[in-house]
């Protein structure tokens, strides 16, 4: 933390329109910048707050802030603050001449960054780019009658439309890469639109008198329903796909295609309100310059998601979504949220000249590839990656990550149109295994709930999933979907380097009924005479009740990793996807950095290790933090391990 005392001279103070642009230029940074006059403190980022602070022309304030760029964020405030022409100054006669240099640049700046948008900062890095607006086009299918006359028009439109929606998914099929999920995904539309009994449905209720797009509409809705009612939950998962057939015919009939991420150009800027995973799924996200959303937060899955393919990324930018349609270009950083929509040439001067200075620091972090960080006492430091896929391995190997220390599970059950099978899976974590050996591969068993839809497993609706059936809670209750994946990671385990650790838990029962399980399925596959090896077992710390009872937790489990992402959630009762409180969201915050000593205290005694996997590893300015407090493994996404290594070395 570093702190500046300087005299304000802004004319008449820190009142309405100043505190404002005040407010917005401390929000385009990271780092947590506090106010302070005579006994009072403010939290500079809050125009409310700063205003009821009062601060008056020729006041003495002290400027305090900490984070990342904390002494960048001061000489902004600072040069705000102090060099802004004071009314007595500008009434003098020389005073513009003598002010006008520094005044003029730092009225320049403040001015290029008042036009630009800030949001919150998802992931890492600067980008400037042909802007993509993606959005599911509304269908609206409003029931009309239709007289006698109209029926062969309409049945002769549904034809052209299913025509073009086929021709359409064939083209698209064509250049899809075979094999992958998005030429599966395209292959599943493409059966059902052919398929004649979606079809004769549709004509069926145009003879009856309906319009064609709200038949189509309603006949879709009505095969999805039936789908979703089978048993089998590969099947169940095809509504999903009924649907967006059904969706595109519509469309077609209205004059209008479906958006699809497939369609953006490389390098351009995703705008959105909003991406599902399923269209996150089908999508090489690599390709993009970097991604804008209005609604989720730094730690919400599509947040983690661009973070693992190193893709810059601004989450929960209030703005309209009208003004997103209509951008040409857009410019973010995805480190301070700052976004510029068709910056003006200043602007888009300053992005660009970022992007290159970027490129140049990452240039000079590769001499840490191969360094095995220990910190100046000789502590030595793993620095491991987060993975969701096996997609992402070549880039984690590629800046030396130490082994892994989360593998998300839930994207192989979220990419495929069905839950995995015990064999896919243990093929994907013994590749996985095979690719780090032999450093070790810590697989997270299933992490989902209500709040991630997930192809063949059902969740009642929930109205807080947060606090609801996810997770540990959820696998538990369902041995036919987490039993295979406990045979896959027991086959997988013959590797030697396979580690598994368990989300959510919040009581100690939930450790010990996990660990029958897996004696169950061991004993199975030994009467089955399939080979299995041996795992440790550990434990998610990411519940305030983890951390309450974690000496007790400590004694079952062979180490803990600290998930700082729920962790901050359910310690500061702040949901980590809503950006109205993303203010509260903070995993610096005392509250859970003592929660994070009571787990680290509990592992000392009980003699195991303790990693952090929660996006807070890869901080700077918590890394130290951390690592006094006893954690020896830090795991992150791939595009931030070399600056880790960079920092411990320095510790
Ligand atoms: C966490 O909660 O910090 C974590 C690593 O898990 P996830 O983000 O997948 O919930
Ligand atoms: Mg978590």
């Amino acid at each position: 933390m570093i702190e500046r005392k300087v005299v304000v001279r802004v004319a008449e103070g820190l009142h309405a329109r100043p505190a404002t642009e005040f407010v917005k230029l401390a929000r385009s940074f990271a780092a947590d910048i506090e106010i302070v006059r005579g006994d009072k403190t403010a939290n500079a980022k809050s125009p409310v707050k700063l205003m009821l602070l009062g601060v008056k022309e020729a006041d003495e304030i002290v400027l305090r802030a900490n984070g990342s760029d904390e002494a960048k964020a001061l000489d902004a405030l600072c040069s705000f603050v102090s060099l802004a022409q004071s009314r007595e100054e500008a009434s003098k006669p020389d005073a513009k001449v003598r002010q006008a240099p520094v005044a003029e640049r730092v009225g320049a700046a403040e001015r290029e960054r008042a036009t630009t948008l800030h949001g919150l900062a998802a992931s890492e890095g600067v980008a400037i780019g042909p802007s993509f607006f993606f959005a599911l086009e509304p269908v609206c299918a409003l029931r009309r009658e239709i007289g006698k006359d109209e029926i062969d028009t309409e049945i002769a439109k549904l034809r052209l439309a299913v025509d073009a929606v086929n021709s359409d998914l064939a083209e698209r099929g064509r250049k899809a890469v075979a094999g992958t999920d998005e030429a599966q995904i395209i292959d599943a539309l493409r059966e059902i639109s052919r398929d004649v009994e979606f079809v004769q449905r549709v004509e069926a209720r145009i003879r009856a008198g309906q319009d064609a797009v709200s038949s189509t509409h309603e006949s879709g809705e009505q095969l999805a329903a039936e789908f979703e009612g089978l048993e089998d939950p590969y099947q169940r998962a095809r509504g999903d796909d009924v649907r967006a057939t059904a969706r595109k015919v519509a469309l077609s009939l209205q004059g209008k295609t479906d958006a699809t991420l497939a369609d953006a150009p490389p390098g351009s800027v995703i705008l959105a309100r909003d991406i599902s995973a399923f269209d996150l799924a089908g999508a090489s996200l690599e390709r993009f310059g970097g991604l804008i959303c209005t609604t989720g937060g730094p730690t919400s899955h599509v947040a983690i998601i661009a973070r693992s393919y190193g893709v810059p990324a601004v989450l929960g930018l209030e703005v309209d979504v009208e003004r997103l349609r209509s951008a040409r270009v857009a410019a973010l950083d995805g480190a301070t949220g700052e976004v510029a929509l068709d910056p003006d040439s200043a602007t888009e001067r300053r992005f660009r000249e970022q992007v290159a200075r970027d490129a140049a620091r990452k240039s000079d972090l590769q001499a840490y590839v191969a360094v095995e960080p220990r910190t100046r006492d000789g502590r030595r430091i793993e620095i491991a990656a987060n993975l969701g896929t096996l997609k992402e391995i070549d880039a984690a190997l590629a800046v030396g990550a130490m082994g892994v220390g989360l593998f998300r599970t839930e994207l192989l059950f979220m990419e495929h149109r069905r839950p995995p099978t015990e064999d896919e899976q243990a093929q994907v974590y013994a590749r996985l295994a095979e690719a780090f050996a032999p450093a070790p591969v810590i697989v997270r068993t299933l992490d989902v709930g209500g709040d991630k839809p997930t192809p063949g497993l059902d969740f009642p609706h929930e109205d807080n999933p947060f606090l609801g059936w996810r997770g540990i809670r959820m696998c538990l209750d369902r041995p036919e979907v987490f039993k295979p994946q406990l045979r896959a990671l027991l086959r997988a385990a013959v590797h030697g380097n396979v580690r598994v650790m368990l989300p959510m838990i919040a009581d100690i029962e939930e450790i010990r009924k996990t660990k029958r399980l897996i004696e169950e399925c061991r004993a199975e596959l030994e009467a089955e005479k399939v080979p299995c090896g041996e795992f440790e077992l550990g434990v998610m710390a990411e519940t305030p009740a983890a951390a309450l009872i974690a000496d007790e937790l400590a004694r079952e489990a062979a180490f803990f990793s600290i998930g700082t992402n729920d962790l901050t959630q359910y310690v500061m009762a702040a949901d980590r996807q809503n950006p109205k409180v993303a203010n509260l969201n903070r995993a610096d915050h005392p509250a859970v950095l003592r929660a994070v000593d009571l787990i680290c205290q509990a592992a000392r005694k009980a003699g195991i290790w303790v990693g952090v996997c929660g996006e807070a590893a890869a901080r700077p300015e918590l890394i130290p933090k951390f690592v006094n407090l006893g954690v020896t493994e830090l795991s992150m996404a791939a595009a931030s391990i070399l600056r880790a290594k960079k920092c411990v070395t320095e510790l």
